[in-house]
């Protein structure tokens, strides 16, 4: 049976009337789901009796066991079990500005960043687009409030999952659903170059956000597999490309590991790169893991780096910490329980 959070409103509607019922009850379905969070069609009750069985055989609403929960004052982190046992981490951020969630893609990821827990645990399997959709709903029955932002920054490489998280995006961004603005949603990704030039033909205004982390191939090799196929003059290319056909900003991150990638030279070398495009740097202080040797930045360096890129006109920002203490950076929560 297919999940219903799965369908955007038009495929829901398809689907429909193929069973032969009319438009409207997509949408009156949808206002039950996404905005009165009624789940069951017993319940819908402008849903005629006879039909519930037919949508109880076709649709199936259920959604995702909570496994675990922790809160601190400016994050909540998830880990919620899937239908068939895997595990997701879901990490939701207060900011002044509203509630912003961080969802994973993928259960692990394949792409091998030297530094990072989920990489670590490689790719079981791609989520889908239902269950991303659940990781919203969840945390909002949880809090019990509307989610302004979402980023696909999770566990797993958004672009090697590359239908699904599109077809999340539309779903989320539905008026008549979640409702998400576009340009409140913001996908990431390790750099896969062709997926970054389909990303730049979508239709939605939705976000872009490039995990860079050095300013050369030497240093990028070294910490990121996936440089290798897609080496960073050509990753620059394409996100000029991007820029130009879009007209969008592009969030450049720059995580930041003690005595790899954080000295001045590293800066002086990324402000040049990056001279003259739509960017803005985030420069990630490093949340360390139990498992990994690297060591966050100081803070002057976090500071000085900052200063370099400052000075030399390249818009910068430095990530406010949220997760440090409750295991929040990407797929640390996981690890700690798969290992468990
Ligand atoms: N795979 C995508 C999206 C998920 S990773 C990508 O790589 O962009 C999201 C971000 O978290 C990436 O920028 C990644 O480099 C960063 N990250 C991974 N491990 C981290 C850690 N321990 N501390 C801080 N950021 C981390
Ligand atoms: Fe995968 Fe992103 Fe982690 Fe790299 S940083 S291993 S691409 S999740």
């Amino acid at each position: 049976m297919e999940s219903i959070f799965g369908l955007s409103l038009n495929d829901l509607t398809e689907q429909l009337s193929l069973l032969g019922l009319r438009p409207f009850v997509a949408k009156q379905i949808y206002d039950w789901l996404y905005k009165k969070r009624i789940f069951a069609f017993e319940s819908m009750t402008n849903i005629k009796k006879e039909i519930v069985p037919l949508l109880n055989e076709h649709f199936d609403t259920t959604l995702l066991h909570m496994k675990r929960k922790q809160e601190s004052p400016l994050t909540n982190k998830y880990l919620f079990e899937l239908a068939d046992g895997s595990l997701i981490e879901a990490v939701l951020m207060r900011h002044d500005y509203g509630i912003s969630v961080c969802v994973s893609s993928q259960v692990g990821c394949n792409m091998g960043c030297s530094f990072c827990e989920s990489g670590r645990l490689k790719k079981i399997r791609d989520l889908k687009a239902s269950e991303m959709v659940r990781e919203i709903l969840m945390i909002e029955e949880d809090i019990k409030r509307r989610i302004s932002s979402v980023v696909i920054m999770g566990i797993g490489e958004p672009f090697d999952n590359y239908d699904e998280v599109m077809k999340f995006m539309k779903i989320i961004n539905e008026p008549l659903g979640l409702a998400i603005g576009a340009r409140h949603i913001t996908v990431s990704t390790s750099g896969i170059i062709p997926k970054i030039r389909a990303y730049a033909d979508e239709p939605m205004q939705t976000n872009l956000a490039i995990s860079l982390h050095a300013p050369n191939n030497e240093i990028r090799n070294k910490i990121m597999k996936v440089n290798k196929a897609y080496p960073i003059e050509e990753l620059i290319t394409s996100i000029k490309e991007y820029i130009e056909k879009t007209n969008r900003r592009v969030t450049i991150e720059y995580l930041l590991l003690d005595g790899v990638n954080d000295t001045k030279e590293c800066a002086i070398e990324l402000a040049q790169l990056l001279r003259g495009m739509n960017v803005y740097v985030n420069l990630i202080p490093y949340n360390e893991t139990s498992h990994l040797e690297y060591k966050k930045s100081s803070k002057k360096s976090i500071d000085d780096f900052f200063d370099t890129l400052k000075k030399r006109g390249i818009n910068v920002t430095i990530r406010k910490e949220f997760g440090g203490n409750i295991d929040a950076a990407c797929g640390q929560l996981r690890a700690n329980e798969v290992e468990r």
